[in-house]
């Protein structure tokens, strides 16, 4: 269960009383870019195994918008932001963990490999 720290509320809500906003840090295009770009903008996500910017809603109390830094591996979140302080620079390059197995990867028994919640 993902437990976040809203920093305008300054309360703790579990994931069921947030709202997931998607992946942070995308730049809208100008009302003149092309067709393939503003595809990009509203349909094309990273996806990434690792760090990721993401935005999240305060849902069930002040319904503030803002942003964190979370591993989508392990769910370690190192760093939540106001959205008038955003993030000085995109996550790193390298989003794989070198501890963490495949955790998409079932052993011979069935088990997860690498898993862990
Ligand atoms: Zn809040």
């Amino acid at each position: 269960m993902i437990v976040l720290q809203c920093p305008y509320c300054d309360e703790q809500r579990t994931e069921e009383e947030l709202t997931y906003g998607g992946e942070a840090g995308i730049a809208r295009p100008g009302l003149s870019a092309p067709d393939t770009e503003w595809t990009d903008y509203l349909f094309m996500r990273t996806n990434p195994k690792g760090a990721h910017h993401e935005l999240w809603c305060c849902t069930a109390g002040c319904g503030q918008w803002f942003l964190i830094a979370r591993n989508t591996v392990t769910h370690e979140v190192s760093e939540i932001r106001r959205l008038d302080r955003p993030f000085d620079k995109p996550p790193p390059e390298d989003r794989t963990l070198a501890n963490v197995g495949d955790p998409g990867a079932v052993d011979a028994a069935g088990a997860l490999q690498g898993y862990r919640p």
